[in-house]
């Protein structure tokens, strides 16, 4: 048995005293490329990692549906007759806004016994490596199969997104539902945004001698409000003048008659979704043609592209780039929404100390929080543990 289930049947026993039916995980996810693309029905090229978010799930003999978790002391109830997207808050309103989208998706839940979650994980919080979306596709699945409820990955991503951004009040894509639920060992998800047809593409990265090194900044971000969501309304708005239902639709060589269009702002973040998923499908080509170790140079672009045409980079995560490129990796950027949270890194196996002991330093030196720095491998999707 993994430590990560025996310490979440550990846990369920701890907070309900008896023993858990099932134990079910979902990974964070790391975005190799496509940033602030998703819910601009382009495309995206996360994985899941190797940080995982598990729930231990016991039966009840009423109605109610509570949730326990060791990110937080409160155990939060909720009655399966009344849930609904405005009687849940904080951080209960990830699992339990799951039930309520599992019912908003043709679930049956009219007749289900009510059940007792235990949440654990080991994805850092709001680090951009989507600790939201493994909350949610660990409890969804969890549910799905102990339920019996028969709802396909695809639906349960869209579930978990439903949740996010009724209940939760995040504007957030699928992507990262997606990379959670689909993903496999040593590959990334390849994910078309508007069919939502997702590809499983072998990365190679151990192979090629290549370690994905993910520097957390641990300078917190919110999705919720600000930022991420004006961003979403320029690329609406963008989308408007230029007369197409999506950025999708424009191309790299459109972009000459966007900016007579546009004002210079919108411009930018246009011309950033639009060059992103360029970058997204010539990774993926990029990959199948030869190998890992050419996809850096896309990577420093995109960097280039959120820090000066989107503007979501800040000082920490520019510096985290920029030292782990003087430092000899074959590419970086920033990853993740944007205003704090992560930057990755692809190094050679045998340059990760000092890439590492530089952004130490580095951050050191201006005197910013150290940030934490580890490596990720892609790792498989939600799945039932035991
Ligand atoms: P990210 O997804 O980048 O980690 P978000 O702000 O989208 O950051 O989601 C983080 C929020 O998700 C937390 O503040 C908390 O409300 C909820 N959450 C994530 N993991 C857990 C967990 N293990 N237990 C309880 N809540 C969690
Ligand atoms: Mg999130």
């Amino acid at each position: 048995m993994t430590d990560h289930v025996a310490s979440a049947e550990h846990g369920f026993a701890e907070q309900y005293g008896r023993r858990p039916a099932g134990v079910w995980s979902a990974p964070g996810r790391v975005n190799l490329i496509g940033e602030h693309t998703d819910y601009n029905d382009g495309f995206v090229f996360p994985f899941a990692i190797d940080r995982r978010t598990t729930v231990a799930l016991g039966d009840r003999d009423d109605r109610l549906v509570r949730v326990a978790s060791t990110f937080s002391p409160e155990t939060v109830e909720a009655h399966l007759d009344t849930l609904t997207p405005d009687t849940v808050s904080g951080w209960a309103a990830y699992p339990l806004g799951v039930v309520w989208a599992l019912a908003e998706f043709g679930a049956d839940l009219e007749h289900v016994r009510g059940v007792d979650l235990h949440i654990d994980s080991d994805v850092p919080v709001g680090a951009g490596l989507s600790s939201s979306a493994a909350i949610e596709c660990a409890v969804a699945l969890a549910l799905d199969e102990h339920w019996g409820l028969g709802l396909d990955r695809p639906t349960l991503a869209k579930v978990g997104r439903l949740a996010e951004n009724r209940v939760v009040g995040a504007p957030t894509g699928i992507m990262d539902q997606s990379a959670s639920l689909l993903g496999e060992t040593d590959s990334g998800v390849f994910l078309d945004c508007r069919s939502l047809d997702a590809d499983v593409i072998p990365l190679g990265f151990a192979e090629a001698g290549l370690s994905l090194l993910v520097i957390d900044t641990c300078v917190s971000h919110t999705h919720a409000t600000g930022g991420y969501a004006a961003r979403r309304a320029s690329c609406e708005a963008g989308a408007r003048v230029l007369g197409v239902e999506s950025l999708r639709e424009v191309r790299v060589d459109d972009l000459d008659r966007a900016r007579e269009l546009l004002d210079d702002e919108t411009f930018r973040r246009v011309r950033h979704v639009v060059t992103e998923d360029q970058r997204v499908l010539d990774t993926v080509r990029t990959l199948r043609e030869q190998g890992p170790g050419a996809i850096g140079a896309l990577l420093d672009a995109s960097h280039v592209s959120m820090r000066d045409d989107f503007e979501i980079s800040v000082p920490e995560l520019d510096l985290a780039v920029e030292t782990a490129q003087a430092g000899g990796a074959i590419g970086a950027r920033m990853t993740g929404g944007g205003f704090g949270g992560a930057a990755i890194a692809l190094v050679g196996d045998e340059r990760v100390p000092e890439v590492r002991r530089r952004i130490e330093a580095a951050f050191a030196e201006r005197g910013y929080r150290e940030p934490a720095i580890f490596t990720v491998h892609a790792a498989q999707g939600a799945r039932r543990d035991a």
